[in-house]
């Protein structure tokens, strides 16, 4: 039952499953979330359970109530199946195995054939370049459709190519389907969308995945159907990061889990060791900007930040890394404790807090702010860094 795998939101995924059984999803969909909560993923989920080939015949009634060789089953933890699990059960789903859910969870991984796709583009003429545009197709009927660079625009030629092809029926699948992945259109090409949705073929559906629904045309949005994955709790993205993650331990995931803010794709793929090694630089800095520890490390750390791209990665992460513990500070100051982040390190965080005063911090965030501008007009980096420090460092 492989819509079990989609963790959070169930009842979401239940009402678009439930959709499916009433005949076909809209032409239009939105599926809006942050980043990392899942929309990709609920999509092609989606794209396979319209299209299995394991999928049970319509049993001839009007409404085509399907049914599926799905056999009822607990939670794998052996004990019988719940009502809930039950009622699920009787929902459209998709096999994983068939040929058409095998090509279209190819799509899966996007990064790989996106930069493939890219690079194609690259080793073309000029002229050449110009005229093609990014698409990513794994099934014939199946289409994702991501931004396009150097932009990271979606461009009307991406979408002409959709206009080209939607009123022709699937060859493979029964339903065609097309994933917009961002929401960023340039202005003529959502004109064009548009045009897609105001005749939509009966047999294509339309998902439109974005961060920000505002984004989108009014006139797109009254024509879809808008389904939001929210954020899920800490302790949820917890329990399934012990069996997602087990190389973590339990400070490990708790951290994580908080830093991830409910996107348990962002939980996934955490890069802990990158941002542990941030932190540690955020909180030198921090701690020498409070007067509590000599310069020497500050400068050891501040000497890091050459320039050069790789550079810019790294104060990026460390400026991301600086707000976050700036704002744990002002939640352990405020007496709001439990939303603290950095838990694995509360305790250094209760002390600095108690070092500091909210002025202080409030300094602190607009001195941030100096830096990223600063950096945006090629400042030195170490010096922007050092200069922030100073300018924070109680006087005697
Ligand atoms: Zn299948």
């Amino acid at each position: 039952m492989p819509f079990s795998n989609f963790i959070g939101n169930a009842e979401t995924v239940k009402r678009l499953r439930e959709m499916l059984t009433r005949g076909h999803l809209p032409p239009a969909v939105i599926l809006a979330g942050a980043a990392g909560s899942g929309k990709y993923t609920l999509a092609l989920m989606l794209a396979q359970a319209m299209n299995c080939l394991e999928r049970r015949v319509p049993n001839g009634q009007k409404n085509e109530q399907w049914l599926f060789g799905i056999p009822l089953f607990g939670d794998g933890r052996g004990d019988a199946p719940s009502a809930d699990t039950a009622e699920l059960a009787k929902l459209p789903d998709y096999c994983g195995h068939c040929s058409n859910c095998k090509r279209i969870g190819l799509a899966a991984d996007l990064e790989t054939p996106f930069a493939e796709a890219v690079e194609a583009r690259e080793a073309l003429r000029e002229t050449d370049k110009k005229e093609t545009r990014i698409l990513v197709q794994t099934h014939p009927d199946v289409l994702v459709i991501p931004p396009d660079p150097p932009q990271m625009m979606i461009k009307v030629d991406q979408v002409r190519h959709v206009i080209q092809s939607v009123h022709f029926r699937p060859s493979e699948a029964r339903e065609k389907v097309y994933i917009f992945t961002s929401s960023a259109f340039m202005k003529e090409a959502a004109n064009s969308l548009l045009k897609v949705l105001e005749e939509p073929p009966e047999f294509a559906t339309s998902f439109l995945l974005t961060t920000n629904p505002g984004e989108l045309l009014p006139t797109i949005r009254s024509r879809a159907m808008t389904f939001t994955l929210g954020a899920l709790g800490p302790a949820e993205i917890e329990s399934h990061l012990v069996k997602l993650r087990p190389e973590w331990d339990a400070r490990q995931r708790a951290l994580v889990a908080r830093l991830s803010e409910g996107a348990m794709g962002r939980a996934l793929s955490w890069d802990l060791e990158t941002y542990v090694a941030a932190r540690a630089q955020a909180l030198t800095l921090l701690k020498s900007a409070l007067g509590s520890s000599d310069h020497t490390d500050l400068f050891k750390t501040t000497e890091g930040f050459r320039p050069g791209a790789e550079g810019r990665e790294k104060i990026d992460a460390l400026l991301r890394t600086l707000y976050l513990l700036l704002e744990d500070l002002m939640s352990a100051q405020s007496g709001a404790s439990q939303l603290v982040r950095n838990t694995d390190i509360a305790g250094e965080l209760k002390k600095m807090a108690e070092a500091a005063d909210f002025a202080w911090v409030q300094r602190a965030a607009v001195g941030l702010g100096d830096v990223e501008r600063g950096l945006r007009r090629n400042l030195l980096r170490s010096l922007s860094l050092d200069s922030f420090v100073a300018a924070l460092e109680p006087t005697a």
